[in-house]
């Protein structure tokens, strides 16, 4: 008797199965289980191979199909109880994005609830960009899926509802502050007053009042990311999505960027945030770490240090990337 490696994956209503069994008939396959498990046995004159597989969630035993073809088995398990799309903005279900081999992002699952600041922390390169990508509709997951305010991505409904300020610069350079203002609240069908009203107060948020004139080519690169911040408030979103927003802003106007944040979020907007900077996530009101490609640990800022011990995020992150090891 020997085992059945499996691939498991979650969808939104379903669990999905994967097992390679070359050289069986499908007569040969058994399948039984409970709300809990699933036993596949394949008995056939060339032996007995059988594995159990412990499922994520619960699941009704009587709606699972199978597909045997080309020496792949694929077992479709309904889920018991619906995942609830209510209160979450944000749902990634077991997402992954290879480019080539490389594994960018590496099965990822969470929620992030509505009126919420969520951070994605980790150091460069642990995938947090193209998570935010994948959630904003901009690159399609090679498997898993998202949903961002009830709809699965990507779906231009949402569009108007979120606000993305992406780390490289999305504004035109040979435009100034207020013509990008402009710009942008007309792409999401503001009126000029409200685009005037609106521009008042988020050249004060990124404290660029005197630069209102000036190209954006003309600006430092701490201003240009500050004006995207504005660009991607501007229509008053639902959902933000902020790559990085404090990068080359000095300390002062980042606690103030923070206290903004914390007041939309009191207004019941959610935010989902990242940042390399392990000190400002204690604004978040739960974190997630990313460490090559994977969540390594989930929580509030004090949960994560009650549970490591330690008293900074920072070694929150070490405690965690230890004990997970390296790919
Ligand atoms: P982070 O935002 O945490 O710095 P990214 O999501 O930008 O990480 O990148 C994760 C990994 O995926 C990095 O190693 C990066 O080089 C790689 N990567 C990102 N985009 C691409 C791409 N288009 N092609 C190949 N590799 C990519």
């Amino acid at each position: 008797m020997s085992d059945i490696p499996v691939s498991i994956t979650e969808t939104i209503d379903e669990i999905h199965i994967v097992a390679e069994m070359p050289d069986v008939n499908r007569a040969d396959i058994r399948l039984a289980g409970t709300e809990s498990r699933l036993d596949i046995t394949v008995a056939n004159e060339s032996g007995k191979y059988s594995t159990s597989v412990t499922l994520p969630v619960r699941v009704d035993p009587h709606r699972a199909t199978a597909d045997y073809r080309d020496g792949v088995l694929e077992v479709r398990l309904k889920r018991a109880v619906p995942k609830d799309v209510g209160h979450s903005a944000v749902q990634a279900t077991s997402l992954v994005k290879r480019f080539g081999d490389f594994v960018a992002v590496d099965h990822i699952s969470f929620d992030v609830k509505k009126g919420e600041i969520y951070g994605l922390l980790g150091p460069n390169g642990s995938g947090k960009t193209t998570t935010i990508k994948i959630l904003c509709g901009l690159l399609r997951p090679s498997s898993g899926e998202a949903h961002v305010l009830g709809r699965k991505v990507p779906d231009t409904r949402t569009a108007s509802s979120i606000g993305y300020m992406p780390q490289e610069l999305a504004m035109y350079r040979g435009l100034t502050v207020h013509e990008n203002l402009v710009f942008y609240g007309e792409v999401f069908g503001l009126s000029k007053q409200q685009i005037e009203a609106r521009e008042q107060a988020l050249l004060r948020l990124i404290d660029l009042q005197d630069f209102k004139d000036t190209l954006v080519d003309h600006l430092s690169g701490g201003m240009q990311h500050r004006t995207s911040l504005a660009c991607a408030l501007l229509h008053e979103p639902q959902l933000l999505f902020l790559d990085e927003p404090t990068i080359g802003v000095d300390p002062d106007l980042r606690a103030s960027f923070w206290r903004y944040f914390e007041q939309l979020r009191d207004q019941g907007i959610t935010i989902l945030i990242t940042t390399h900077y392990m000190d400002e996530a204690r604004h978040c009101d739960r974190i997630g770490f990313m460490r090559e490609g994977r969540l390594i640990a989930e929580g509030s800022p004090q949960e994560l240090l009650e549970l490591t011990h330690t008293d900074s995020l920072e070694d929150a992150f070490l405690s965690y990337a230890q004990t997970q090891g390296a790919r």
